[in-house]
């Protein structure tokens, strides 16, 4: 197993990291919900189709049931005997040379099998003229033709958008069965910490980080709980991460690296967590410590508020994801092309914010500025993170390099280098 002594010691590679962490990762329990709370969820069992959809032969127009037969042999003429709206059904049977006005939606009376558009009929008094042709089984939706009775229309593991509620409900589910949403504990760290209501005083910054994890938390489907500012008092991290270990997943940011008022690692193994890594080969996050305690898994993040969300897209996203059973896990990656000069790289992978632009089919990135651990603008200001391997000598522009999306998700793992 890798450690991270002093800066010195092996450091794990960032998709070592991962395994380790997927490793331990268990999906939930499914539970029910109604429909409407469906959405941004991920399906927990498979969907068979109970009905066809549409479930029978109705008009895809406005306009006239007719019977293909009826234009096959010419005519253009026909007597109209019966109008049909969406919602109700024609009591009549469609004869040769009749017709029966009908809305969208409606069905198609008996012994019809095809609509002229309103648009190219004429109606006068009971007698409907055709100004154009018109194919015979022309605009009609026929039953099962989105979906077939008996058909597996989703697989559990399906992520939940607008469109699949739409379908669950076409299909009749009023509740539906879904992963539990796993629970996060959001734990900040730091003396130097105030609540965002409070105004600044010397030495103090607001605590950021709480926020940027809480949205990345609902972002990846998770609740977050968030339990304040420790102090850097070894009692109080303690008290407050046994706390934390209530919850599916605990993320702790700061108070894990070498200083000494790092209280976090020696909280976790008095509380019998587990450690599975301490210290990735990445900048920023290099200073992650991962265990597990009771199937728990217990994050200890930076504290720096780019490196606490960079090792959440890396290691946290993909675990909450796979708990809620989806096969999606990741980001999508593209490889792009660098508009400026590539800085050179020490013995870490370097993460770097940017921005993607495509161009006659491909991608260039530039990176968001300043790129230090602490400038949160420029994870504002990113939709990627181009990952630039160690001991890199630096390029010119025009290097190819990976590049992580900060949004969608892929069942593809991004090529982390190593
Ligand atoms: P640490 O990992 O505790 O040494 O913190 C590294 C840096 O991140 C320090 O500059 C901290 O002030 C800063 N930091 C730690 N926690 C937070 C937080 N919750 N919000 C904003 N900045 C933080
Ligand atoms: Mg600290």
């Amino acid at each position: 197993m890798a450690h991270m002594s002093g800066g010195k010691g092996t450091l794990t590679d960032i998709g070592e990291a991962l395994d380790m962490v997927l490793a331990e990762t268990r999906p939930l329990e499914a539970e029910e919900v109604p429909l409407r709370e469906a959405y941004g969820r991920t399906l927990a069992t498979d969907v068979v189709a109970a009905d066809d959809i549409p479930p029978f032969v109705n008009s895809a127009m406005d306009g006239y049931a007719l019977r293909g037969a009826d234009l096959a042999a010419g005519r253009r003429q026909f007597r109209l005997i019966d109008e049909v709206p969406a919602g109700r059904v024609s009591r009549l049977i469609l004869g040769e040379g009749e017709a029966i006005k009908i809305m969208t939606g409606a069905p198609l009376p008996e012994g019809a099998d095809t609509v002229a558009p309103i648009e190219v009929a004429e109606q006068e008094g009971a007698t409907v003229s055709l100004r154009d042709t018109v194919a015979p089984s022309a605009n009609v939706r026929l039953p099962g033709e989105d979906v077939r009775r008996g058909e597996t229309v989703f697989t559990r593991g399906q992520p939940l958008g607008p469109a699949e509620v739409g379908l669950l409900a076409s299909l009749g589910y009023a509740r539906v069965a879904v992963a539990r949403r796993p629970r996060v504990a959001i734990l900040a760290t730091g003396d130097e910490l105030i609540e965002v209501d409070e105004p600044l005083r010397p030495g103090k910054i607001r605590n950021s980080n709480s926020y940027s994890s809480y949205g990345q938390v609902l972002e990846a489907g998770g609740t977050p709980v968030p339990l304040g500012i420790a102090r850097d008092d070894l009692a109080e991290t303690r008290r407050l991460l046994e706390r934390a270990l209530r919850e599916d997943v605990v993320l702790t940011s700061g108070g894990v690296s070498v200083g000494e008022f790092d209280f976090v690692k020696v909280a976790q193994d008095e509380l019998g967590v587990q450690r599975r890594f301490w210290g990735v080969r990445s900048k920023p996050g290099k200073p992650v410590a991962f265990g597990v305690r009771d199937g728990k898994l217990v994050f200890g993040a930076p504290g720096n508020p780019v490196a606490v969300m960079v090792a959440f897209e890396l290691y946290i996203r993909p675990a909450l994801l796979a708990m809620q059973g989806r096969r999606d896990i990741y980001r999508p990656h593209v490889w792009a092309q660098a508009e400026e000069e590539v800085r050179r790289t020490r013995n870490r992978v370097e993460v770097r914010r940017c921005v993607l632009h495509q161009r006659d089919e491909r991608w260039f990135f530039t990176t968001t500025g300043p790129q230090g651990s602490g400038i949160l603008r420029s994870m504002a200001l990113a939709d990627g993170l181009v990952f630039v391997p160690p001991n890199f000598a630096g390029a010119g522009p025009g290097t190819r390099l990976m590049v992580m999306l900060l949004s969608g998700t892929s069942a593809e793992r991004p090529p982390f280098p190593t």
